[in-house]
């Protein structure tokens, strides 16, 4: 880890024996690393690709109906990490994950378990929108189709409209569900993958800097949307953007060359951060 426990008890100062011990059980990260309500529980995480060690031993909770950011400089390992939640990461050949990460109890990382449910419980947003090349309508209808989530062309027709709404875009397509899902604007085609993410019924919804490809009027709407969506979902957001970390979640995770640095509520990370490290970041002074 990046500091020792004794490191950590000088700039901590005033902690109380319990909250350090807790903190140093934990591999030094910096807060409370557990929610009263996970939905995601992960312990001792560690990523390699070949022999780089990208995750190092990162345990947190995703706590239910909560936005988590996950913040830090470039390559400290936030998509990794957001990654492993709906093993994504197996699709990179170099990767080794090891540890423990339940999604509502169940051990996701268990080599038996079929990730095709997995990946809908555990939806993932990208960074650049990537809509199917198929019309609105077969964007958000795919998945329900190969899940076998409805039983006829009305059930299915009533679960586009009901996933295209709660991503907020129902208004601007209702007129055009025919029409190629690629040839929307940037941030209605982010907004139609959100849908298609929703339409699956997941519990969680993992987003890689969803916003980084849009203008800052999309993105104030797909911010405004994630805010909606936290009453239904659990969110797990990377972001580049300390902004936007402050903006729309509660709590907020800082990694740092691969570790987890320090977890807390999103409003002390940004005003009384407690490592140096996270304190270096958000102050601009290196990231
Ligand atoms: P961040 O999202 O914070 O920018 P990443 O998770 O992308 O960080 O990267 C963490 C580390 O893992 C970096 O050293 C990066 O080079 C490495 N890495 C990320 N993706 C891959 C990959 N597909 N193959 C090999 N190494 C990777």
């Amino acid at each position: 880890m990046n500091a020792t426990a004794d490191e950590i008890e000088v700039k901590m100062g005033a902690v109380s024996a319990v909250d350090l011990a807790k903190e140093r059980e934990h591999a030094g990260t910096v807060g409370d690393i557990t929610s009263p309500d996970p939905r995601m529980v992960c312990r001792d995480v560690n990523v390699w690709y070949d022999s780089n060690h990208a995750i190092r031993q990162v345990s947190l909770d995703i706590g239910r109906n909560e936005v988590i950011a996950m913040i830090g400089p470039s390559g400290c390992g936030k998509s990794t990490f957001l990654r492993c939640l709906n093993r994504m990461n197996d699709t990179i050949p170099s990767a080794r994950v090891t540890g423990s990460i339940k999604l509502d109890g169940e051990e996701i990382l268990d080599r038996g378990i079929d990730v095709v449910p997995l990946r809908a419980r555990a939806g993932m947003v990208f960074q650049k929108p990537n809509p199917f090349p198929k019309s609105v309508y077969e964007n958000v209808a795919y998945g329900p189709r190969i899940h076998g989530l409805t039983n006829s062309r009305d059930e299915l027709d009533e679960l586009v409209e009901t996933s295209l709404r709660r991503a907020g875009l129902w208004d601007e397509v209702k007129d055009r569900l025919d029409a190629p899902g690629t040839g929307l604007s940037g941030g209605q085609q982010q907004r139609l993958c959100i849908a298609r993410t929703i339409a699956v019924s997941p519990e969680v919804i993992l987003m890689d800097e969803p916003c980084s490809a849009l203008d800052p009027i999309a993105t104030a709407i797909i911010e405004q949307l994630i805010d909606e969506l936290r009453e239904q979902y659990t969110i797990a957001i990377v972001t580049h953007s300390m902004q936007q970390a402050a903006r729309v979640s509660q709590r907020t995770a800082y990694f740092h060359l691969g570790d987890l640095i320090e977890v807390g509520p999103t409003e002390q990370i940004f005003s009384k951060p407690r490592h140096k490290l996270t304190e270096d970041y958000i102050t601009g002074r290196f990231g």
